[in-house]
């Protein structure tokens, strides 16, 4: 191709085309890239058909070999060649409508050379889809007006909705969701469908409920706004996917019925067969439709609700509930129902001829308050309910309750609620006050009661005569020592009141009730005892509260009795015991160690089994007596029979002293006892106690120490000599740390470790005794460590009970 030809075309702004006779692109210019992104280099030597794919429709016929001549046109100028619209594609694959020219190239005929100039057409491509989606917008609403203006039924509406969508826009299928206002769910009140065959999906759909959020459409609920789905059977909000694609649903869009003020009265579903492509239309269409539907609904339950009232307001207007009346500002009555006429003798004439207003209603010294009443109306529009009074037209006086509300500028409306079959009236104040005294005594669950000065009831009253059997007034005359007779208790408590004593006295009939009674005094005018005023209160209930609260306590103090009781009689027992069984214990041993010297000494290698074996009775003995020994200091303990013997001893050595006696016991065990502190710590103690105290302390470390080592440590701070026993075995739980230390206390069963659990008991008596303190460090699996403070003062110089830290091992 011509150079020339290519640097005309590069120079033109318009995108342009030199194609070969084949349709083979042989030039592109700048303007093409611009217009569908392709680059030049894509599409050199490519057949047109890639930037157009349905090619040229009359590009056969024009072929620049035969040129269409017409008259009137310059032979050598090329003939104008009509514009064709076609479908363009763009390098992304999107398509652009534009607008071609195909012209030959001036003097290139021999080669077929032409040129296809390009223009596009988006303005009037959104134009013409916007024109199109009114048509369609216009076609709805008429078919809708038409369909509202028919019918005043929410089903029948929303099914002409559904109808005209299937009718005008291609839907296959349309359902009504309502959402029930209490419920708060969404079920489906009418379906349509243009198509036979789903009767699947149409039972699906109709025998379900949603909830806001589930599924589709409970989300357009919540979401308020049109989902649209190209093909809902790939949608996973979907739950009724799989029905559809049997039933071969594809396309659809959900949207809701939304009112004015943001009232939603449904959701509109709709399916066709095909996928949907245009979003953006059926979505404008949905929003379009929802709101018309909206505003249908609005106008309905509106009609709906005014007619329900007017019809409340004309019942009550008839009803013989409420005397109603209609007046002007100025107080005149322009209408009356037939119970205010009733109410108040007058007949309709009278209203009729203008007759009545609210001063002739009104009882004169009420007459002020109609101005309140007006200027309240005026500023407020209501006037609440007073109690007040009507006068008839006989002049009698009707109690009602009145309240007025203002009909606009001109007219009041005012009912009247006759209340005189609810409260009688009252003329004078003083009998209202006994009244109301007289309901409350009637309603009190008490007795009033007065006495004349011969013992005759003159009055008896109270809601609480109900549970003697009594009605009031029914013992009025009759003699309180007659009705009392059975009753010493009260019969002397009557004597004192007429006497003209004032007091409190509790009575218990024989009849079960119990009662706190005021005796109060009645006098006559000259000061002489005048009978008795008796206020009593029913405290059956009360009093057998407090009897059985004193029983309970009686019972729990028995209990705490019997229980020392038992302690002690354990805690003698245990004492006569361990004494009795220590004298033959001890004689035992004794013969055991004489045995034992005897088989040691005879040197015969057949006593050696024996010596073993008297070894370990030996020692079973000496655990036997130990444990004899805490018991008989646990009950001199306990008995307060603790004796201290002072003088000075040397920590340090009675610790080396108890070590070494544990020394055979340690290495049959395996454990190691190690000791660390410095010289003599020398202080004022009881010395047995103190080894009672080290050894208790050291037994147990290789009794709970699982055979790990035990450290002992000794020193003094200050006035203070510290302990400190140290093991690595089970610990102890932080809730039985404090516990361990009480009497017969363990943290341990019996069957996984022997033992009385006194041996901490004794430790913390005799160590407190030597005006010290003892505590423990521990947690379970890792070990225990016993503290121990003593004054090396002995124990004047009594120290805290919990050791100080600071001073202490810690
Ligand atoms: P006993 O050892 O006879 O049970 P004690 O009064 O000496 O009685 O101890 C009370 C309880 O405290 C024991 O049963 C055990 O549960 C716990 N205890 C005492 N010393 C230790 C220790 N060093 N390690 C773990 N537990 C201990």
């Amino acid at each position: 191709m011509d150079i020339d030809v290519r640097r005309v075309l590069d120079s033109l702004g318009d995108p342009l085309l030199a194609l070969d006779r084949s349709a083979r692109i042989l030039h592109a210019n700048a303007g093409m890239k611009e217009l569908l992104g392709w680059s030049r280099l894509e599409l050199l030597g490519r057949p047109l058909t890639l930037v157009i794919p349905g090619g040229l429709p009359n590009l056969r016929q024009e072929s620049p070999a035969a040129p269409p001549q017409s008259a009137g046109w310059e032979p050598h100028l090329p003939p104008p060649r009509p514009l064709v619209r076609v479908s363009a594609l763009r390098r992304d694959g999107r398509p652009r409508e534009v607008e071609v020219r195909l012209s030959p190239w001036p003097g290139g005929e021999a080669e077929g050379l032409s040129i296809l100039s390009f223009h596009p057409l988006d303005t009037q491509v959104e134009l013409e889809r916007h024109l199109r989606l009114c048509r369609r917008l216009n076609m709805m609403e008429a078919a809708l007006t038409q369909a509202f203006s028919q019918t005043s039924d929410e089903e029948d509406a929303a099914y002409a909705v559904l109808r005209a969508c299937g009718e005008l826009e291609g839907w296959t299928l349309g359902t009504y969701w309502r959402m029930e206002q209490g419920a708060n769910v969404l079920e489906p009140l009418t379906l349509w469908t243009a198509s036979p065959g789903l009767s699947d999906f149409t039972n699906v759909t109709m025998r379900r409920t949603l909830a806001p959020l589930e599924g589709l459409p409970g989300q357009t609920w919540t979401r308020r706004e049109p989902i649209w789905c190209r093909d809902v059977t790939r949608e996973a909000r979907f739950l009724r996917a799989d029905v559809a694609a049997r039933e071969g649903l594809h396309g659809a869009i959900f949207f809701p019925v939304m009112g004015s003020g943001g009232r939603m009265y449904g959701v509109v579903e709709l399916f066709s067969r095909a996928p949907r492509e245009e979003r953006e239309a059926d979505e404008a269409l949905a929003n379009a439709l929802g709101h018309r539907f909206g505003r249908f609904l609005d106008r309905l339950h509106h009609t709906e609700l005014e007619l329900t009232r007017d019809k409340a307001v004309r019942y009550l207007w008839e009803s013989d509930l409420l005397g109603l009346f209609v007046s002007d500002t100025r107080g005149r009555l322009l209408d009356a129902n037939a119970t205010l006429l009733r109410m108040l003798g007058y007949s309709r004439r009278d209203v009729r001829e203008g007759l009545l207003s609210w001063s002739t209603l009104l009882p004169p010294n009420q007459r002020i308050s109609l101005e309140g009443v007006l200027r309240r109306l005026r500023t407020d529009g209501v006037f609440h309910s007073v109690e007040s009074e009507l006068l008839r037209k006989n002049d009698n006086r009707v109690p009602v309750l009145l309240g007025s509300a203002s009909l606009g500028e001109e007219h009041v409306v005012t009912f009247a609620l006759d209340l005189s079959a609810w409260r009688p009236m009252e003329p004078t104040a003083p009998r209202e006050a006994d009244a109301r005294l007289h309901t409350l005594i009637s309603h009190a669950p008490v007795v009033l009661f007065a006495l004349d000065r011969d013992g005759n009831f003159t009055l008896s009253e109270g809601w609480g005569l109900e549970a003697l059997g009594l009605k009031p007034g029914q013992v009025v005359g009759m003699s309180a020592f007659e009705l009392y007779r059975a009753e010493a208790t009260t019969l002397t408590h009557v004597r004192r009141a007429l006497a003209g004593e004032d007091f409190f006295s509790v009575d218990a009939l024989s009849t079960g009730p119990i009662y706190e009674t005021h005796w109060v005094p009645l006098r006559d005018v000259e000061g002489r005892p005048a009978g008795t005023l008796g206020l009593s209160v029913d405290v059956t209930q009360r009093e057998r509260e407090a009897r059985w609260r004193t029983q309970l306590l009686a019972e729990a103090e028995e209990a705490r009795v019997e229980a020392e009781r038992a302690v002690r009689a354990r805690d003698e027992f245990l004492t006569i015991a361990s004494h009795e069984l220590k004298t033959p214990l001890t004689s035992l041993g004794l013969q055991l160690h004489t045995l034992l010297k005897r088989a040691r000494q005879s040197g015969r290698p057949e006593d050696s089994e024996t010596v073993q074996r008297l070894e370990k009775a030996q020692r079973q003995i000496q655990k036997l007596a130990r444990m004899m020994d805490e018991l008989l200091d646990v009950s001199r303990v306990t008995e307060g029979r603790l004796r201290l013997e002072l003088g000075e001893v040397d920590l340090m050595q009675l610790v080396r002293e108890v070590m070494e006696r544990f020394q055979e016991e340690s290495q049959r065990m395996g454990t190691r006892l190690t000791l660390r502190g410095e010289g003599p710590v020398v202080g004022r103690w009881d010395r047995p106690k103190l080894e009672q105290v080290v050894t208790n302390l050291v037994s147990n470390a290789m009794k709970y120490g699982a055979g790990a080592p035990v450290e002992i440590q000794v020193r003094s701070s200050g006035a203070l000599a510290l302990l400190e026993v140290t093991d690595h075995g089970i610990g102890i739980a932080p809730e039985d740390v404090e516990r361990i230390f009480g009497k017969f206390e363990r943290a341990v069963t019996v069957r996984k470790y022997g033992g009385f659990g006194l041996g901490l008991y004794i430790v913390r008596q005799l160590v407190e005794a030597l005006g010290g303190a003892v505590d423990v460090e521990s947690a379970p699996g890792r070990g225990s460590t016993f503290h121990l403070v003593l004054p090396l003062a002995g124990p004047e110089a009594r120290v805290p009970t919990q050791p100080p830290t600071d001073a202490g091992l810690h």
